[in-house]
């Protein structure tokens, strides 16, 4: 299915700002060098998957006022997501671990979680043929970057 992956990804923005509004102050910053419309072949439903997955994440390990970037870059064969938070980010031990089930960070214990978002994330990118890779410093931030393949990109500049 054909997606247009700005107006996508400016929806989630959306629907993730009304349904953690009341408890978060934080807000996203949608990033889109050059483009105005972004026309892509790809599974919707596991494109949401992996973005509100990572997008919650971003928000809920996050510190009030500090905007989370989301940014969407292509070239003619992939499209890169980037999504990067300046929260409490991940200590170095937990780091190889984050994408096994169940697993959670040593700095989240009053943070509610089940330690099964990442998880599915990388199943959903796997699936796709994609790739992700991780940033974090403790205190800093996280940057969690996806690359996914897609022969059939098409883009307009602004
Ligand atoms: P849920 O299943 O509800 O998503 P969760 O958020 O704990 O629970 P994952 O999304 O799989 O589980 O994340 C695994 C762990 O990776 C988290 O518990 C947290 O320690 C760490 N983590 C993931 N994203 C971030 C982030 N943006 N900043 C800091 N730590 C993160
Ligand atoms: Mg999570």
């Amino acid at each position: 299915v054909s997606i247009e992956l700005i107006s996508f990804c400016s929806r989630l923005i959306l629907e993730l700002e009304r349904n953690y509004k009341s408890t978060q102050t934080t807000e996203f910053n949608l990033e889109t060098p050059n483009h105005s419309t972004l026309n892509v072949e790809m599974d919707e439903k596991l494109l949401r998957q992996i973005l509100t997955n990572l997008l919650s994440n971003a928000l809920k390990y996050s510190r009030p006022n500090h905007p989370i970037r989301f940014s969407l870059t292509s070239s003619e064969h992939k499209v890169i997501f980037r999504i990067s938070d300046s929260g409490i980010g991940i200590p170095p031990e937990d780091l190889p671990h984050i994408f096994l089930p169940f697993h959670r960070g040593n700095n989240v214990n009053a943070i509610p979680g089940t330690g099964l978002g990442l998880a599915i994330v990388k199943q959903a990118v796997d699936l796709q043929g994609g790739e992700i890779a991780v940033e974090s410093h403790v205190g800093q931030g996280t940057t969690f970057t996806i690359t996914l393949p897609s022969h059939t990109a098409s883009w307009r500049k602004e």
